[in-house]
């Protein structure tokens, strides 16, 4: 449990509940002011928007059950669209980062107001890697079922690890840009009987549009009462802020460097400006003077030389 106060009507925050006697683990979250902020930092069209807040609600439901604090949920969705790869890690903590490839992807709509997301995507794989801390992470990887992601990372689950799982994700917008943002995950744990299944299939037919909800006010509280209702016995765990967090400075992008090695070093030594980094997740720039990447060069030089 966390010690930072939230207010659930208003803050970014993902909340844990069981229901159904434990047979079901229910997840919620809010993302609406951590989708404002990726959309700012990597000036995001409507459609690219919506795919990365998508993906990032998902990846933080993801990661939710992870144990460890240094644990680490990646989902990749690489695929044949305008939207062609989309990249997010998500922490147990609550911490998100991401970009997409392509930022400025050409948004169509299917009617007024609704973005074609499926088309935008178009046809690919997603990729979940679980960085457990161990000596290989777990990959695993299955064929795009529609590109709305919600029901590909549902597909996921259903494939690569048997966990029924409904999921549902959603990033509204208006004139301003991001108006709402979230995600819902129920699954089924083991011992589930197919009543409970059949009971939450029905449950879950006709629900209303997820992102008018959030934007209407509801909490992640309420979204799942409103969604498995009085007959669920829903009992809620642990809440946890969300947030947009990069993990990128100075010495890991210099670490970055030295893997480059000297002869590649020693040729972008040549540019008297020095060079720049940019890190993909966060857009921060990182400098590096022509003297140093001179000195990094030569370091670069005694760690093949085995003396580092
Ligand atoms: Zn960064």
């Amino acid at each position: 449990m966390t010690e930072q106060k939230i207010n659930h009507f208003k803050d970014d925050y993902l909340v844990q509940a069981t229901a159904k006697q434990g047979l079901l683990r229910c997840l919620a979250v809010r993302t609406t002011d951590l989708v404002k902020q990726v959309r700012n930092i990597h000036d995001l069209a409507p459609v690219s928007s919506v795919a990365l807040g998508r993906l990032m609600s998902g990846a933080l439901l993801m990661a939710a059950d992870l144990k460890n604090e240094q644990d680490r949920l990646t989902l990749i969705i690489k695929s044949d669209g305008d939207i062609s790869n989309v990249t997010t890690i998500a922490t147990p903590d609550g911490k998100v980062r991401g970009y997409v490839i392509d930022p400025h992807a050409m948004s169509r709509y299917k009617s007024i107001g609704k973005l074609d997301l499926a088309q935008a995507v178009g046809q690919g794989n997603l990729t979940v890697i679980k960085d457990l801390g161990l000596k290989e992470p777990y990959i695993g990887s299955v064929e795009l079922v529609s590109g709305e992601i919600a029901e590909d990372l549902a597909s996921y689950y259903f494939y690569s690890e048997q966990v029924p799982t409904v999921i549902f994700l959603g990033v509204r917008l208006n004139q301003q840009g991001i108006a709402a943002a979230g995600g819902m995950m129920i699954q089924a744990l083991p011992g589930v009987d197919d009543e409970t299944l059949n009971w939450l299939e029905q449950r879950c037919v006709g629900f209303p549009d997820l992102s008018e909800l959030i934007a209407e006010g509801i909490s992640p509280h309420q979204l799942l009462d409103m969604l498995l209702g009085a007959d669920a016995e829903l009992e809620y765990l642990a809440e946890t802020p969300v947030e947009y967090h990069c993990e990128c400075n100075r010495d890991r992008m210099t670490r970055n460097l030295l893997l480059l090695g000297n002869t590649e070093l020693t040729e972008l030594s040549g540019d008297p400006d020095g060079i720049t980094l940019n890190c993909h997740f966060c857009a921060t720039d990182y400098h590096y003077s022509q003297a140093e990447v001179k000195q990094l060069a030569e370091t670069a030089l005694t760690i093949k030389n085995g003396w580092i």
